[in-house]
């Protein structure tokens, strides 16, 4: 499945919201061979229905079509229901992205708190990183996975929800492997949706449990040597700060530990930016 969607102001959760103007699907059988395929537009009511400018040249949609051809999301999602059946099913997304914009935008308009048509999940982008050992903290996007894969894109209508949908099937085809997609497949208890609406935040609070003392360091990056620490951590906003010299080169810095509480796990992230003068004390 694919979503195309455009953020717009939205009043109740007076934020912005991925408001989904297009649903886009196909479903493959064992051999992965497409059986049907599903291609709504959805009426935004959102903003007055003006959609953002990269959104407009991307989809090449516009407001007008929407209006004229789109569904109402809650129509729109109870015909994808229907397309969908009651068989078993693994739904598989790009990236994320598209099932929070799916939960966030049926919780504004239905009220729904769970996407109740489907069971099984899969993120097809971290089975991706997962198979090529790609950093986790660079995303890939769908057309460049594509190309690693060697699989030509043309003809494919990319960046509409049915074009995108085809070629990450075609991607799927090619990267499925029975002994460790099983691993990635996701049940959507409610811990899922827990997971799925988890907002990453940095820990502040140097006493924090999830911080761990002896990540608390700087090595110079020019000597690769422990440098002497000169003031104590404190919060900044980017992370834990505190200014060290190293002993071998005389550098300074101000050295820069963020925890990144994750939903399972702690994330750390290490940067320093070198001081021109010693700061007062
Ligand atoms: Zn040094």
């Amino acid at each position: 499945m694919d979503l195309e969607w455009n953020s717009v102001y939205a009043p109740k959760i007076r934020g912005h919201l991925n408001e989904i103007i297009e649903i886009g699907a196909v479903t493959l059988d064992e051999q992965f061979r497409e059986l049907k395929y599903f291609s709504m537009l959805v009426r935004s009511r959102l903003g007055g229905g003006r959609l953002q400018t990269h959104v407009r040249e991307m989809t090449s949609l516009t407001q007008q079509d929407l209006q004229v051809h789109g569904q109402p999301f809650d129509k729109a999602i109870a015909r994808f229901t229907r397309w969908l059946g009651s068989g078993e099913h693994i739904l598989c997304t790009w990236g994320d992205g598209d099932i929070r914009a799916l939960l966030a935008n049926t919780r504004y308009f239905t009220g729904a708190r769970e996407l109740t048509f489907f069971k099984n999940y899969v993120n097809l982008q971290a089975y991706f990183q997962h198979r090529f050992e790609t950093s986790k903290a660079q995303q890939i996007g769908l057309s460049a996975a594509g190309e690693m894969l060697g699989l030509p894109s043309e003809g494919y209508h990319l960046h509409r929800a049915l074009g995108d949908s085809r070629f990450t099937a075609e991607i799927l085809r090619k990267l499925y492997r029975s002994e460790d997609f099983a691993c990635f497949v996701k049940h959507c208890t409610p811990e899922f949706y827990a997971e799925l609406e988890y907002k990453p935040r940095l820990l502040s609070d140097l006493n924090h449990p999830l911080v761990d003392q002896t990540k608390l360091y700087y090595v110079c990056r020019g000597c690769n040597r422990p440098a002497r620490q000169l003031t104590a951590w404190r919060f900044a906003s980017r992370g834990f700060q505190a200014v060290f010299r190293c002993e071998h080169c005389g550098q300074l810095v101000r050295a820069n530990v963020a925890f990144k509480k994750l939903y399972r796990a702690v994330e750390i992230r290490r940067s320093a930016k070198v001081l021109e003068e010693e700061p007062p004390a």
